[in-house]
């Protein structure tokens, strides 16, 4: 790898330029270019001036501080440094605060973006953003059918404060009463205790085994120290004893999993139903991006800027039961399906008598 009299200062001169933290790669890549920077030439491809992944790869290598990286470490090279190693450290610390600025203005995107669609079309809603002649910028979602004139929508743009605001008014409508709280929650553990009264028998007689396989463990120990037992005999049974306790283990972590695992899931949904209207008002953006996605599966917006919002599971049943419940219960029979994406497990159709609802809870594998 060889520095040429032609390029080694311009390089100099831009690890300079850059860490006076003034000039951004892309600027002191015209810079460069302007002055005459161009690759070096191979037998394939002409020297042609750099790209900015190229500036951007010159920036970060070592070796122009006099340092080459052999097997992922870095050894002093034998070679004559073009900056010196503060500079090149200056510039380091420069290129990673830019990147990580850059980083958080991506996550710190508006948190209904990605999230809405258009209502007449159903194409994704894009964030833009127009400047009036007096300069003041103005953002809008845009639906992308109609921008890229892939359908033949006509919607026009909505403001994002409009957006903003039937979002935040959709909470109120999916928010639950404490009453409905109760009365959903008591018909989740009905269908849990339902559930596990028949495997607290499984239950028991896993306990009740992992107790006796660890006691025999116990016994085998003291036999071999006593001298009864050999050692490979010792070890025959250790390994039976060891299989045992790990597959009793793991049932016992499933049946955890699922019942107390599940029920908790479903109540913590049903409790944050309960305060989402006011929790999303309070909330900052990156907590409302996350709410949006949590209890949404997908929203549009109609040309006459109503919000037609899908609910994610398990919101979607949870609210279906408290707004349809009481039609349901003039017929005296109602089930719904409980699904959520966290746990797996299925809770059979359960207490399906004529004056009280069944309850069926699903849960699908994430
Ligand atoms: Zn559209």
């Amino acid at each position: 790898m060889e520095v040429d009299p032609e390029r080694a200062p311009l390089i100099a001169w831009a690890f300079e330029r850059y860490a006076e933290g003034e000039a951004s790669v892309t600027a002191l890549l015209r810079d460069l270019t302007a002055r005459g920077l161009v690759s070096v030439p191979t037998p394939k491809r002409p020297s042609k001036p750099l790209g900015k992944n190229a500036l951007y790869r010159v920036l970060t290598n070592p070796y122009y501080a006099g340092v080459i990286r052999y097997k992922g470490a870095l050894h002093p090279g034998a070679h004559e440094p073009i900056v010196e190693p503060a500079l090149f450290d200056q510039v380091q610390s420069l290129l990673k605060a830019r990147n990580a600025h850059a980083t958080r203005h991506v996550q710190h995107a508006h948190h209904l973006k990605g999230l809405l669609h258009c209502g007449t079309c159903e194409s994704r809603m894009l964030l833009d953003f127009a400047t009036n002649p007096r300069g003041t910028t103005y953002a809008y979602f845009v639906c992308s059918g109609r921008a890229s004139k892939r359908t033949t929508c006509t919607r026009r743009a909505v403001p994002v404060q409009v957006a903003e605001r039937l979002v935040a008014n959709s909470y109120a409508n999916i928010t639950i009463s404490e009453d409905d709280y109760r009365h959903l929650a008591a018909e989740v553990d009905a269908a849990f205790d339902k559930r596990g009264a028949g495997r607290d028998r499984e239950f028991a007689d896993l306990t009740a085994n992992r107790a006796r396989l660890e006691a025999e463990s116990d016994k085998l120990l003291a036999a071999h120290f006593a001298d009864a037992i050999d050692l490979s005999t010792l070890k025959r049974h250790q390994d039976r004893i060891r299989a045992g306790l790990a597959d009793i283990g793991h049932r016992l972590r499933e049946h955890d999993e699922q019942h107390v695992g599940g029920r908790a899931f479903l109540h913590d949904s049903l409790r944050l139903l309960t305060d989402a209207h006011r929790a999303y008002a309070h909330s900052d953006d990156g907590s409302r991006r996350l709410a949006n996605q949590a209890f949404y599966a997908r929203l549009e917006i109609t040309e006459d800027e109503q919000l037609r919002p899908r609910l994610a599971e398990p919101f979607a049943t949870i609210v279906q039961a408290t707004t349809g419940g009481k039609e349901a219960e003039r017929e005296h029979t109602t089930s719904f399906d409980v699904a959520c994406s966290r746990k797996t497990l299925w809770v059979g159709p359960v207490g399906i008598e004529p004056t009280t609802h069944g309850l069926k809870v699903r849960c699908s594998t994430n």
